[in-house]
């Protein structure tokens, strides 16, 4: 799950990414209106959260510009204006859930959790193929309904590639989907991740196999039983 953050206050700002990547979202942090608008533009977001008060425009302004661009990702408000009369504007503007600062950091997660599991959004509870599950909520993988040790990223490619089984994910999507912009991404990466995913799945006697299609990605199937 890749979430768009942008809200200036620096140490407010810190916080939410921390916590936000604790629950395994990978989150793109950014501190003015122009910057968000440029990350919006260029990645395909999970979700937004938008505080109002930026320096270089209104969050609401920014808003209503994506709406009329047509997208539908969901975006969560954050506004310390405690008016009515904002928080009806806001959802006016196409916001889906806004909320009051300050908070707590669980609450923000459920939030996102809950608009992510829209129809439409990206969460489904529980997604299984083969003998192989995963709780996007509990952020965990079973296969044959025991736990899997895995790390974030790993878990990062397996769940992209559990939501697509079947269809080929070019491999830099998958890069898009587990790194964030300040974060050092090395040439074979998706390669190492993918190793590692392959030799615990084959441990684990997971019944789903990883393919390389050359040149393009990776695909996720359920492997026929040879006997
Ligand atoms: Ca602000």
């Amino acid at each position: 799950m890749r979430i768009l953050v942008v809200e200036d206050h620096e140490r407010f700002a810190g916080f939410i990414k921390t916590g936000l990547e604790k629950e395994g979202f990978t989150v793109d942090l950014t501190m003015t209106a122009n910057e968000g608008d440029a990350a919006f533009a260029a990645v395909k977001y999970d979700a937004v959260v938008l505080d109002l008060g930026l320096p270089d425009a209104d969050g609401l302004t920014l808003l209503k510009d994506w709406r009329n661009q047509g997208s539908s990702t969901p975006v969560l408000i954050l506004t310390a204006r405690d008016g009515v009369d904002d928080r009806v504007t806001g959802l006016n503007a196409g916001s889906d859930d806004y909320m009051l600062k300050p908070f707590a950091m669980e609450e923000l997660v459920a939030r996102l959790r809950a608009l992510l599991r829209r129809p439409g959004g990206t969460l489904g509870t529980v997604i299984e193929v083969g003998n192989l599950s995963f709780d996007a909520t509990a952020r965990e993988v079973r296969i044959n309904d025991i736990s899997l040790a895995i790390s974030r990223r790993e878990m990062g490619v397996l769940e992209h590639l559990m939501r697509r089984a079947g269809r080929v994910v070019p491999k830099d999507v998958l890069e898009d989907k587990i790194y964030g912009f300040d974060e050092e991404v090395s040439s074979n990466s998706v390669e190492v991740h993918v190793s590692r995913l392959r030799k615990r799945l084959a441990a684990s006697d997971a019944d789903v196999a990883v393919h390389t299609i050359r040149g393009v990605g990776y695909l996720l199937s359920v492997e026929e039983d040879q006997d």
